[in-house]
């Protein structure tokens, strides 16, 4: 499992709550949580000014 991966840092895991265990898989373009391996989609919310 070695390529491009960057953790998150200050992100939290909508799953399991749990603070910078996430990391970018830069190859497929999605987020993992290590904690509980829950994967999703990048959404970009940065940025959201109303
Ligand atoms: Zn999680």
């Amino acid at each position: 499992m070695s390529g491009l991966a960057h953790f998150l840092d200050g992100l939290r895991c909508s799953a399991c709550g749990l603070l910078n265990a996430l990391w970018l898989d830069t190859v497929r373009g999605l987020v993992e949580c290590q904690g509980c391996g829950q994967s999703a989609l990048l959404v970009p919310e940065i940025g959201e000014c109303e």
